[in-house]
């Protein structure tokens, strides 16, 4: 039977931009995926926006959007970083997404349902509840006096002072750091998945330890199942119940037969990946359940090493106990640090910005070649340094690889009219040579060790390399009489050339199409290998096919964001990238009109807003002016006598939102950069003059 694949990355979190740990991630799977489908291997990739959870909802009030408005922003900015590092993912889903709520309500119920006793279990726990935001507060939204050095405004589960670990209840003083208000202990009934049954425990223990997983993480955890450190500093024996339930308000899942009550975010995040294989199948026809009943299916998850207990323990054993498949393995990788591991500061920005990168035409391909010469298959932290990065690509990638095909190529175009010829047998040895390394290849990258793939490649370019020189090619073509062995010695390079993009491809992708194109051959896969290009075929003439990096990129991808951001600037003018291209009926679906500021005035209670009277030349059914109603967070900017008696543009058809004010009807136009910290200010639009209330902006 053939192979069949579902490959995940870790869904990321939505609520901010990708970082470069992200495109790491992806940059490992998609090599693996890659490589995969050389072998002819089917593979579905996917991945998803992990939405959920307490922060996220905080964060989309405090932007004045609901948590869905929020996270659908978030998905609107992923694709310039996919495409723009070649990530080839078959389907981005959400959390979510209906098919989400569905399957983690689904399995939920399997798990309760269990035919050998349920496997989940309500209990009282006391935990901080904000009186004025009515809602139970996570520990990082609790803050208060270290119990320990006593130093002010720490956070409910560790002391950044002194290094302490306790229990938000341990606090001195506590308060919400979302109101400020002191928080009250309330009692709440949670949900827990008992981990410790012995069912669980005997299941993970066989799962985890039959081989499968990294030597490394699997050590680790065998710990886990004898001691457990507790959030208060001390320890237990062995595996502890989970925590699967938040109470309203929570952006989440509500949890079957439990009203007010939602699914821990970490209960759902993880079976995004079924929801997102789900929505790819349906797209396709397929049926979803007849997939996953495959016996030949082979499920794997590339994840980061801060989330194997979700992965290794709390996963598999919900899908276990819900009679589903498991997955057949969990590849870890270590983090990412940036010229070695130095603390970026916040004056020197985040480190590598991916986009940063993109912008200075640096060329994706050199990233992906450069993570991949430092990843493995173990699981250690890899760093981006800057000088080494240069020497690797200038050096190994350019000087080694590309350079075969530009000191050869130009010869068989200019001289022989871009024919190959006959091999003689010093060359044919050398290419066997080459060829033959295809099996090792193959393993090296099925067991995920990139950057020995690479080293061996980078061998094997030097062994042509030793070949042009001996033959000198550039000399051959000062002499008359060496015409045919100037063209045997350049079609070996080019012979050679096709035989190391063969073992590229999965890292430089794009590269390899281009070398595709211009050598005129199929698709190159591990098994086409063997079909060389016979005496007579014709390539095309040679296009540079990559620069060198240039140290000027470097010092500019790593300058110091200052002042005001200027760097940044290139990648996100104003603060943010520019939103995805839409056609012009998303643009005439928003009705923007001139509209008259009859009456402004303050709002009591609220420092940000203004409360603006709008009159866009509306009649009611008695045939007085409707005028509109609408808040505006633009009081640090301007005083109500500013603005009342002017004409600015509203958007005229936004559904009307119940504010604790009153009901906005629509909103005024305002520009402002995205880091108000950095350049504060808020900037009401104004028509030249001529507008009339009313009219319709195109
Ligand atoms: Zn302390």
């Amino acid at each position: 039977m053939p192979r069949q694949l579902f490959v995940t990355t870790a869904l990321p979190y939505a609520n901010g931009n990708f970082h470069i740990g992200h495109i790491m991630e992806y940059i490992q799977a998609d090599i693996w995926v890659r490589h995969q489908r050389m072998r002819g291997t089917a593979v579905d990739f996917v991945c998803a926006d992990d939405t959920h959870g307490a922060p996220i909802m905080i964060a989309a009030e405090k932007a004045g959007l609901t948590p869905q408005q929020f996270v659908a922003n978030i998905a609107a900015g992923r694709k310039p970083y996919l495409d723009g590092f070649h990530i080839g993912f078959d389907n981005w889903h959400s959390t979510d997404a209906p098919e989400n709520h569905e399957l983690a309500r689904q399995i939920y119920r399997d798990l309760r349902d269990n035919k050998d006793g349920s496997l989940i279990e309500s209990r009282t726990i006391e935990q901080f509840f904000d009186p004025d935001k009515g809602m139970f507060l996570p520990d990082r939204f609790i803050k208060g006096e270290c119990p320990k050095c006593h130093a002010k405004d720490q956070y409910g589960d560790n002391c950044e002072q002194c290094g302490a670990v306790y229990a938000p209840t341990d606090l001195i003083n506590p308060y919400s750091a979302l109101s400020g208000a002191k928080p009250e202990l309330r009692n709440s009934v949670h949900f827990f998945f008992k981990l410790s049954d012995p069912r669980c425990v005997g299941f993970l223990q066989q799962w985890t330890q039959d081989g499968k997983l990294q030597p490394e993480v699997a050590n680790k955890i065998k710990e886990w199942f004898t001691v457990r450190s507790n959030p208060d500093g001390s320890s237990s024996e062995g595996l502890g119940d989970w925590d699967i339930s938040r109470d309203a308000p929570y952006f989440g899942i509500e949890i079957p037969d439990a009203p007010g009550k939602y699914f821990y975010v970490w209960l759902d995040a993880p079976i995004g990946y079924l929801a997102s294989l789900k929505n790819l199948l349906g797209q396709r026809g397929q049926d979803y359940d007849a997939y996953m009943a495959n016996p030949a299916l082979e499920q794997y998850h590339f994840i980061g090493k801060d989330i194997v207990t979700f992965h290794t323990l709390f996963f598999p054993a919900c899908l276990h106990f819900s009679g589903r498949k498991t997955p057949d393995n969990i590849f870890v990788h270590g983090f990412l640090t940036v010229n070695n591991g130095e603390k970026m500061s916040k004056s020197r920005g985040t480190g590598l910005d991916p986009l940063k990168y993109l912008s200075l035409g640096m060329n994706p391909e050199w990233l992906r070649y450069y993570l991949a010469a430092k990843l493995s298959a173990r699981n250690e932290d890899i760093d981006f340094n800057a000088d080494d990065f240069m020497a690797r690509v200038n050096s190994d990638l350019i000087g080694k690889y590309i350079n075969i095909a530009s000191r050869a190529a130009g010869f068989i175009s200019k001289r022989f009219g871009g024919q190959l010829g006959e091999v003689s047998e010093d060359g044919a040895a050398l290419l066997h040579q080459l060829r033959s390394e295809v099996g090792a290849m193959e393993q090296l990258y099925e067991a995920r060790d990139y950057a020995k793939a690479l080293r061996e490649t980078m061998l094997l370019a030097d062994k042509v390399n030793a070949y042009v020189d001996a033959n000198k090619p550039w000399d051959l073509a000062k002499k008359p009489d060496q015409e045919a062995r100037l063209q045997d010695v350049c079609t070996v390079c080019i012979k050679a050339f096709r035989i190391l993009t063969c073992y590229l491809k999965p890292v430089l992708p794009a590269l390899a199409t281009q070398v595709e194109a211009f050598l005129n051959i199929e698709p190159l896969s591990y098994a086409n290998i063997a079909q060389p290009m016979p005496a007579g075929h014709v390539i095309d003439t040679y296009q540079h096919l990559m620069q060198r990096v240039d140290i000027k990129q470097l010092e500019a991808l790593f300058e110091a964001p200052e002042p005001a951001a200027a760097a940044q600037e290139i990648a996100h003018p104003g603060g943010e990238a520019i939103a995805p291209t839409i056609g012009i009926d998303d643009f005439s679906k928003i009705d923007l009109r001139i509209a008259k500021i009859v009456n402004c005035q303050a709002v009591a209670g609220s420092t940000k807003l203004l409360q603006l009277t709008l009159d866009v030349g509306e009649l009611d059914e008695t045939g007085e002016p409707r005028l509109r109603n609408v808040f505006s967070g633009i009081a640090s900017m301007y005083k109500p006598e500013d603005l009342a008696g002017k004409l600015t543009v509203m958007v005229a058809n936004l559904a009307p939102r119940k504010m604790k004010f009153g009901l906005s009807e629509g909103m005024v136009l305002a520009a402002s950069h995205a880091n108000e910290k950095a350049q504060p200010g808020i900037y009401v639009l104004e028509p030249f003059a001529g507008a009339q209330p009313g009219m319709r902006v195109h």
